[in-house]
């Protein structure tokens, strides 16, 4: 059983942990914290893991290198977030390279939860790809801000309304062209409902280390992991909260 949780800030985004862990706080019986960012320091061992974790083809399995420019680019990423767009990087090798920046609380009853400002994959050894994650479960559990944007496809319209437009102009679309040209609901970077849609994903990660089931089958339920857009926004936006078993346990 978990009896605490730590759930660390990402505060180059959108998501408000604070009001994720009272969520989260008012459904489980563990003890939940609030902590700060944990990629919050800069340390060479730390940098030459995400360097090792870059996936650098969609359909390779190998990993990065630690070539010095690429571990100096990492170095630089940690002390500025905002300079590490458009890089995935290989969720359980981050998993394993978070355990050592714990706290040195690692017992198993106690989960640790990083929103993280990096984007994750997992790789599918079923379709030989990398497929991009909201979350990635297990000890510490990761939770990627920009893999709520990224992960879940987007309708087909949108992906056409973006070339078009940067065909015309040459630079993406505002929210406000996509919104009026797509139909179907998605978050965009920095979606102002960000926070809510995190909150099933966080939940989701204490409900599998306690429960060994990852998320769930019933695509109206917070611990359904959508595939695609209007599946988050259905999941996590609109009622009801949850399917009816987690309704008991989470209602
Ligand atoms: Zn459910």
């Amino acid at each position: 059983m978990v009896d605490t949780v730590s759930l660390y800030r990402a505060p180059t985004t959108p998501a408000d942990a604070d009001e994720i862990g009272e969520w989260l706080d008012r459904r489980i019986d563990a003890e939940v914290r609030i902590r700060d960012r944990l990629l919050g320091s800069v340390d060479t061992d730390f940098a030459e893991a995400m360097a090792a974790a870059r996936v650098t083809d969609p359909y390779d399995p190998k990993t990065g290198n630690t070539m010095v420019g690429i571990v100096r680019y990492e170095e630089r990423a940690l002390d500025s977030p905002g300079r590490a767009g458009g890089v995935v990087y290989d969720g359980r090798t981050v998993q394993r390279a978070l355990n050592p920046r714990l706290p040195t609380d690692q017992a198993l009853d106690h989960l640790h939860l990083p929103l993280l400002d990096r984007v994750l994959g997992t790789w599918g050894d079923h379709d030989g790809r990398w497929h991009k994650r909201v979350a990635v479960l297990g000890q510490p559990a990761a939770v990627s801000v920009p893999g709520l944007y990224e992960a879940p496809a987007k309708p087909e319209a949108y992906y056409e309304a973006k070339s078009k437009h940067a065909l015309m102009t040459g630079d993406a679309p505002p929210r406000e062209v996509l919104e009026a040209e797509v139909d179907g609901d998605f978050l965009v970077a920095d979606d102002p409902r960000t926070t809510d849609a995190l909150k099933g994903y966080v939940l989701a990660a204490v409900d599998f280390v306690e429960t060994g089931t990852a998320f769930c089958d019933d695509e109206r339920c917070r611990l359904y992991d959508a595939h695609r857009q209007p599946g988050v926004v259905r999941a996590q936006l609109r009622d009801p909260q949850f399917c009816p078993a987690h309704a008991d346990r989470y209602g």
